[in-house]
């Protein structure tokens, strides 16, 4: 079954991680993707893959951001799912102590301001059809505290899982469901290759995660899907925790 045949889906951050993952799970669901990433060689190399088309745009430049989604809806016609995706987690982000303000308002633009940049551009499209999937991907940190801290990322997800909140029950009756993704660690080749050369730092982590180990990006993309899809159609406003049991745990296995 083809959940999301003949949808248009934009996808931003689609040249990495957890963004090409989802674009892969949708094109295999049969959706036109538009790949957006601030990235020309990996945008361009995903879109080619899925059989979509690439979009540049920096996702924390206003203008880019609205000329994305008025273009998409001129060339194809509708917009039926935004997954706000793209972000960042820079190592001079750190404890509050050290961290300083270029950061804090670095991550705080391409995380925070950026969700809000899309979902200003993308529902006015989805109001007029009536019709419409946004989907932002916050973080498992937006619930939970962290000793190893990185205080503007965490501070920037807490403000996508409020205002995904807040969008989701203000649109509600128009037909637009609005959710906010909370991935646990994910085993991306950045973090990976990390954890390989600080086997502590990686094990500081995996204690908690009661699967005992960091999630794949294609499992986080099959959430995605079902978000996106009229599968989750009584879902909207939620956060939607896709952890290895994280949030849930007090103890976990040896
Ligand atoms: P990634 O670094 O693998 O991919 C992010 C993509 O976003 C890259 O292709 C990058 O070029 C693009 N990007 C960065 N800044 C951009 C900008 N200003 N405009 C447009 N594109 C931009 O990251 P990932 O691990 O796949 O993470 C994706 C999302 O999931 C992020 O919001 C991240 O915070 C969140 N997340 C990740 C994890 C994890 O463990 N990896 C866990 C929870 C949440």
């Amino acid at each position: 079954m083809e959940r999301l045949q003949d949808r248009v889906a934009v996808i931003t951050g689609a040249g990495s991680g957890i963004g090409l993952a989802t674009a892969r799970r949708f094109a295999a669901e049969g959706a036109f993707v538009v790949c957006v990433d601030i990235s020309d060689k990996a945008g361009k190399a995903v879109a080619e893959e899925v059989g979509g088309e690439f979009v540049a745009c920096d996702v924390s430049d206003e203008e880019q951001v609205k000329a994305l989604f008025d273009g998409v809806v001129e060339r194809h016609g509708r917009l039926d799912i935004a997954f706000n995706n793209a972000g960042i987690s820079p190592p001079d982000d750190d404890s509050i102590l050290v961290t300083g303000i270029d950061a804090w308002e670095r991550v705080l633009k391409v995380n925070t301001t950026s969700v809000f940049f899309c979902c200003k551009y993308a529902i006015p499209h989805m109001q007029r059809q009536g019709k419409g999937s946004i989907i932002n991907t916050a973080s498992f940190v937006a619930l939970l505290g962290a000793a190893t801290s990185q205080i503007a990322y965490t501070a920037s997800k807490g403000g996508v899982l409020a205002m995904t909140r807040e969008l989701g029950v203000q649109f509600a009756r128009e037909g637009i469901r609005i959710n906010a993704l909370c991935p646990g660690p994910v085993a991306t080749p950045l973090l990976m290759e990390l954890f390989a050369k600080d086997p502590e730092r990686a094990a500081r982590r995996l204690v908690h995660v009661p699967m005992g180990r960091f999630a794949e990006p294609a499992e986080i993309a099959a959430a995605v899907a079902f978000l996106a899809s009229d599968d989750a159609s009584f879902m909207t406003a939620s956060q939607f925790v896709v952890d290895g049991g994280i949030t849930g745990a007090y103890v976990t296995p040896l």
